[in-house]
């Protein structure tokens, strides 16, 4: 028997996919070069597109045996002004445009944007962000249907541009009407995490988790300031959250957005919560076979701080080189988790066990396996949960999530350090044992007379109780 397919390193990547990936051949190569998540950006694509690509996934995920994650990531309310009778028109500083709700193409002097409730929301002296950023605009005068703005950065703004308006709360949800019907439509496809854009509120998760129903997890996108206000009581609501730090760099200026991605690392780890760092990872990968020194610096400082994953955008969805951007992370996770200094940091910035029996447990058996020099830590985990309190330790082994649930084997797929198995049900804690000790054989994790550990819930079938260590020879 040939070994199964394992990572040898702890921090996972998640690739998007676009037309520049999406044949099953080059989803394959993306697997194999490392992609242990993909994503599929609802921004982009009609229907039929993705639901041809969860199918292409499924079927690898069939081929290799491995359990693969899928993020469906919603487009979420972004704004976009209208279109312009040319195509484009180049604003100067210091004059006036109007914004305004009538639909007839746009001018020099004035040009539609769609969305009153920005329009209400707006005050005088706010800035408008068009165009990532690239245009500034600041509102003059505000009525019942325009805003009247100064151009403070000209520049050119052609059809559809995004709009930002970073220092307003909008009263918008953050699941439009378009949202709603890609999630009625992918939910039922099997997918992992809902991707949940333009967060501002609590309440915006509680009505994505609902939608849900516990097919998805919801990993929220930070990439509001508003939403970075409100972070304990989202991460408190959500499953999982990412750095959004393209729409988060627009919103923020760029001094503030690492600092703004080690805040939210850290609010996630202290809950064990799976935190994505993405946008701009490997950008120059686009078009060239290798990242700039910066790039490679970036993905090595989000594996240092202990990041659960790693995100490819337009780098394997849209660029020239998707497999050699995928292989890029993996070299450089691979390098940075053979570097001494990182293990002591990741050691140095372990949080505090909290006070329930399942952190005592995983917190008992990362130093037990750290004393005796453990294979791996097993967890057996019914929702996940248990493999979660593990890797939130960050061991210095690998640790193997042992579920009956191919869908938490699937959303473990995101999870720092856990290599999920799909096994059968056992019923005592020796029968956990033994199929513990035959599964880190067979997948490679251990050989005879090695030693792994073993964390479960007894009674088993009872989420919620891990409570049993065990120490076992192969
Ligand atoms: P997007 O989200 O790629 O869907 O815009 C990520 C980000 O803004 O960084
Ligand atoms: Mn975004």
């Amino acid at each position: 028997m040939t070994e199964r397919l394992r990572r040898h390193r702890r921090t996972k990547i998640i690739a998007t996919l676009g037309p520049a990936s999406a044949t099953p051949e080059m989803i394959l190569l993306l697997f194999q070069a490392g992609a242990d998540v993909f994503r599929l950006n609802f921004s982009h694509g009609k229907h039929d597109e993705h639901a041809e690509k969860i199918e292409m996934i499924r079927a690898i995920e069939k081929k290799t045996g491995r359990p693969i994650g899928i993020l469906a990531d919603v487009q979420g309310p972004k704004l976009r002004v209208g279109i312009f009778q040319a195509g484009r028109v180049q604003l100067q500083a210091g004059q006036q445009l109007t914004l305004d709700m009538n639909p007839l193409p746009g001018d020099i002097r004035r040009v539609c944007l769609p969305h009153p409730e920005i329009i209400a929301a707006a005050e005088i002296g706010a800035t408008l962000l068009l165009d990532d950023g690239k245009l500034r605009l600041r509102v003059l005068r505000k009525r019942d249907d325009h805003l009247l703005t100064e151009v403070l950065n000209g520049g050119v703004l052609s059809d559809r541009k995004g709009v930002n308006v970073p220092d307003v709360v909008l009263p918008i949800p953050a699941l439009t009407a378009k949202d709603r019907a890609d999630l009625a439509f992918v939910l039922p496809l099997g997918i992992d995490y809902i991707g949940l854009s333009f967060v501002q509120r609590p309440e915006d998760v509680d009505e994505a988790k609902i939608l849900a129903a516990g097919r998805a997890a919801v990993m929220v996108k930070m990439e509001k300031p508003q939403a970075l206000d409100n972070l304990d009581a989202i991460l408190d609501r959500a499953d999982a959250v990412m750095v959004a730090r393209g729409d988060l760099g627009v919103e923020l200026p760029p001094e503030e957005v690492p600092i703004a991605q080690k805040r939210i690392l850290r609010a996630a780890q202290q809950r064990g919560m799976p935190v994505v760092v993405a946008t701009q990872m490997l950008e120059s990968m686009i078009s060239s076979p290798a990242p700039t020194r910066a790039e490679a610096s970036d993905v090595a400082n989000a594996v240092f701080d202990g990041a659960d994953a790693v995100m490819l955008s337009a780098e394997s969805a849209a660029g020239q080189y998707p497999r050699e951007a995928v292989n890029m992370m993996d070299r450089i996770i691979a390098r940075v988790e053979r570097d001494a200094d990182w293990r002591l940091g990741l050691d140095a910035k372990r949080p505090q066990p909290e006070k329930i029996s399942a952190d005592a447990i995983a917190a008992a058996s990362v130093q037990v396996a750290h004393t005796i020099g453990a294979q791996a830590i097993v967890a057996l985990t019914e929702s996940g949960s248990t493999a979660l309190r593990v890797a939130r330790e960050k061991p210095d082994c690998p640790i193997i999530g042992l579920t009956t649930s191919l869908a938490v084997a699937r959303r473990l797929a995101a999870v720092w350090g856990v290599h999920a198995v799909v096994s059968e049900t056992v019923y005592s804690m020796t029968e956990a044992v033994e199929h513990a000790l035959m599964v880190a054989w067979q997948e490679g994790f251990a050989r005879k007379g090695e030693e792994i550990i073993v964390v479960a819930g007894v009674p088993f079938g009872r989420p919620g109780t891990t409570n049993a260590l065990q120490v076992a020879r192969l």
